[in-house]
């Protein structure tokens, strides 16, 4: 049974919570997991809508240092683990803003929309963890699956013996994968989906507005329509190149974002994540 508390809805998959955001976690807001063994309790990624009445837990994980996956982290004095590729973001906001790539007039407004708007400080105390980490609860373990090209440390997290893997933002939507920072990678992207394809889970929860898939099968024909948004964009590009263009050219074609949204950092703040409504 589903419970509204203080801005986020409570579903549970075994012994998994997760704690679906406002708006169904579209951006900015987000999913949380809330994982409980015998002896300790972890979130993972919490999101805006944990700013206020935040459950309590012994540590968190964070899937990668991006705004909507941290907002909530304020709400925690506990340990705080990250993927190393990400770990200077989450330590300081400085990092995390140098990551997005903006000229410093553009940067500076993230800065301060991240400190407003996200809540977001530096965690000079983070701890980082790499690929294969293991997380004993007691009864319960949470194992880190690295699934870089989102970001460089961007990670999901599988929760066993309940066969819940979380895949953060590998999240499904139709807008497809992101991978617009400087430390995104489309290759490693791409190898990410392929390792996803291998792994056999009951459950996978998204950190967004799709939610969680049960099914092998039904996730794999998802992840395979995610993928399928890549292939779009390359074959649009290269219908645009049938004559030799320059890059501004091919910026303005707008291959990735919609033609209305502005900008990067407008496009970051005001519609160009899937589902994005946040205006400043
Ligand atoms: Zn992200």
């Amino acid at each position: 049974m589903n419970t509204r508390v203080d801005g986020y809805t409570r579903a549970d998959y075994g012994r998994v919570t997760v704690l679906h955001g406002a708006e169904r976690g579209a951006y900015p807001y987000g999913n949380s997991l809330l994982v409980k063994g015998s002896d300790a309790t972890l979130v993972v990624d919490p999101s805006l809508s944990l700013v206020e009445g935040a459950p309590p837990a012994d540590l968190v994980l964070v899937s990668h240092a991006h705004e909507d996956h941290i907002a909530g982290l304020g709400s925690y004095d506990v340990p705080v683990h990250v993927h190393e590729g990400d770990l200077e973001a989450l330590r300081s906001p400085e990092s995390l803003v140098a990551g997005f790539g903006f000229a410093p007039e553009e940067a500076e407004e993230a800065a301060a929309m991240l400190r407003e708007r996200f809540h977001v400080r530096g965690r000079p105390d983070a701890r980082g963890f790499e690929d294969g980490a293991v997380f004993d609860l007691g009864g319960r373990t949470v194992t880190v699956v690295h699934l870089p090209g989102h970001t460089a440390g961007h990670c999901g997290f599988l929760v066993e013996p309940d066969g819940f893997l979380f895949v953060a933002d590998v999240d499904l939507t139709s807008f497809g994968p992101y991978y617009g920072d400087v430390g995104s990678s489309l290759a490693e992207f791409e190898a990410s989906i392929g390792r996803l394809r291998e792994i056999d889970a009951r459950w996978y929860g998204t950190a967004h507005q799709k939610g969680v898939i049960e099914g092998t099968g039904e996730f794999r024909s998802r992840l395979d329509a995610y993928a399928g948004v890549i292939r779009r964009r390359e074959e649009t590009l290269l219908r645009f190149l049938t004559e030799p263009r320059t890059v501004e050219e091919i910026v303005e074609h707008r291959l990735v974002y919609r033609p209305h949204v502005r900008g990067r950092t407008c496009g970051r703040w005001s519609g160009a994540r899937p589902g994005g409504t946040w205006t400043s």
